[in-house]
């Protein structure tokens, strides 16, 4: 079985990523998102393994100690990380992977596998983004302010990334998402590890 391919998404909150990948994962067989453990309180809504694996500080440290983690990181006062068990049984079972994390966990996967493919989400304006933050519960300015200034600083880090999809209209950002899976999927590489035979049967 060849191994899957590994799909690094960050943006910061407010420019859709979570509704994106929920839908793009929808609409592909063969790829899956990668469920991460957190130590930030489980929102409204949420469940326990499916959003995110919820532990503890002392856990999560115990995890860190242990070398659990593929990548961690400290986002917003809260530790955030990736199980390696977690992604390799995925990859090694031919699906191809999505972890949603922030710029730094993708530094640290850049490293270890230089073969991902990373994609940075940016919102359709700097308007736009401030109209989104301000929508999610609270009119408070300054908690507003915060908001921006935490986008901000994730999106000073777009330049890292392979791809980046603005998320103006949802129907073409998840298109533009798709594309990038499939012609991945289609590389020399990729298809001449999966479908080995066949080239060797079209040659015979
Ligand atoms: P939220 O708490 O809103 O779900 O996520 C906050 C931030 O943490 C987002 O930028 C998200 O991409 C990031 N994040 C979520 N899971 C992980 C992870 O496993 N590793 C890293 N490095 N960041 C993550």
């Amino acid at each position: 079985m060849s191994q899957g391919t590994l799909f690094i998404v960050s943006a910061p909150s407010g420019a859709g990523k979570t509704s994106l990948v929920r839908e793009l994962i929808e609409s592909l067989d063969g790829i899956q998102v990668s469920v991460s453990h957190t130590t930030r309180a489980k929102r409204e809504g949420e469940v326990d393994g499916v959003n995110y694996h919820f532990i503890d500080v002392p856990d999560f440290e115990a995890m860190i100690k242990r070398g659990d983690f593929f990548e961690y990181a400290k986002v917003f006062d809260n530790y955030y990380g990736t199980s390696r068990k977690a992604a390799q049984t995925l990859l090694e079972a031919g699906q191809d992977v999505i972890l949603e994390i922030d710029w730094q966990g993708a530094q640290q996967v850049r490293e270890q596998m230089p073969n991902a493919v990373s994609i940075f989400i940016l919102p359709p304006s700097r308007d736009e983004l401030e109209r989104r933050l301000a929508s999610r519960g609270t009119d408070e300015h300054a908690v507003i302010a915060r908001r921006m200034r935490d986008a901000v600083s994730e999106m000073s880090h777009f330049n890292e990334y392979d791809y980046l999809v603005i998320n103006d209209d949802f129907t073409t950002a998840l298109q533009e998402l798709q594309s990038l899976v499939i012609s991945r999927r289609l590389t020399l590489a990729t298809v001449s590890e999966r479908h080995a035979p066949l080239l060797d049967a079209l040659l015979s």
